[in-house]
């Protein structure tokens, strides 16, 4: 490829709102078979609402939103953000916690009023040894299988209850996947998410394989392993977490509208936050190099 054609496809992609760091991107960008997309904030709009809340027997559901909504306020996780709103709405000013932590991938847990509060995968409330009942893990269970993102909450030594939140795919993302499909690409959705939210949302954009459950720092491996299998791998990404993958990848892609860390680890920025944008990245590449060879 001929420097001049290089710059002339690194233009043509900033039109389209594709900012390219290197003209050197565009080769690797042309040999991609695999496309892996994280699920929040990529693939669907990553705004999510708490749209339920089931108690445990003998919890007092504002109590619950107190605790749930103090704990949550102090995080940035969209799951976070909707379980504050949400809270505030109901039950108004919510208290500050004394104490808080992030536990990567898995939730969060503090002091609200005195009280050890954990919210999360139900997981991270078995390390508590924290376990939801029959009737309430079932609920979770209905929900989940309906593509809803649903969280538990223990405290004094019991799980309490859960919260479901609901996160949208983006209008475009379906159109996006065809795109990919139709270059001869294949899907790959990822998500730490569980694996039954991971197949609704899958099954409503049109991509037919998942890798779920995967923890932040296990993304990076889930690149590797295909490159291992001898795949040439995209991988489209938006938040914090999805950084070293998007490093790891042959070819990494941020949204715009994601964080900087995410943005910075990329090959290529896709500045309108429209996965549409990487169907015409890829294409744009394929010319660009196609017409010089
Ligand atoms: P994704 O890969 O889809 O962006 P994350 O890796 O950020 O998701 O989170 C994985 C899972 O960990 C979430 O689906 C949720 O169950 C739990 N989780 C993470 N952060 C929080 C939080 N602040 N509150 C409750 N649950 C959380
Ligand atoms: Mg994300």
């Amino acid at each position: 490829a001929t420097p001049t054609a290089l710059l002339v496809g690194t233009g043509r992609g900033a039109q389209l709102g594709i900012l390219i760091k290197g003209p050197e991107v565009l080769e690797s960008t042309r040999r991609v078979d695999t496309v892996v997309l994280d699920k929040t904030g990529t693939v669907t709009t990553g705004k999510m609402t708490l749209i339920e809340v089931i108690t445990e027997p003998g919890v007092d559901r504002a109590e619950l939103l107190r605790y749930a909504g103090a704990l949550e306020d102090a995080s940035e996780h969209p799951i976070a953000q909707a379980i504050a709103a949400g809270a505030t709405q109901e039950v108004g000013v919510l208290p500050t916690p004394e104490d808080f932590a992030n536990i990567e991938g898995k939730g969060v847990q503090g002091v609200v009023e005195g009280t050890g509060v954990v919210i999360g995968r139900e997981s991270l409330l078995a390390d508590w040894s924290q376990y939801l009942s029959a009737e309430v893990s079932s609920a979770k269970a209905r929900a989940e299988g309906q593509g809803k993102t649903v969280v538990a909450i223990g405290w004094d030594g019991s799980a309490r209850g859960i919260l479901v939140v609901a996160d949208t795919v983006k209008p475009t993302s379906a159109e996006a996947i065809a795109g990919l499909k139709d270059l001869g690409l294949a899907p790959v959705l990822l998500t730490g998410d569980n694996e039954a939210v991971a197949r609704q949302i899958a099954a409503e954009v049109g991509i037919d394989q998942i890798i779920a459950e995967v923890l932040p720092q296990e993304k990076i491996d889930v690149i590797a392993r295909l490159q291992q299998d001898g795949k040439m791998v995209a991988m489209v990404g938006d938040g914090v977490n999805d950084a070293p993958a998007l490093a790891q990848a042959d070819l990494g892609l941020a949204m715009g509208t994601g964080t900087d860390v995410a943005i910075e680890a990329a090959d290529i920025t896709l500045v309108r936050g429209d996965l549409r944008s990487a169907v015409d990245a890829i294409r744009l590449s394929r010319k660009t190099l196609g017409t010089i060879k």
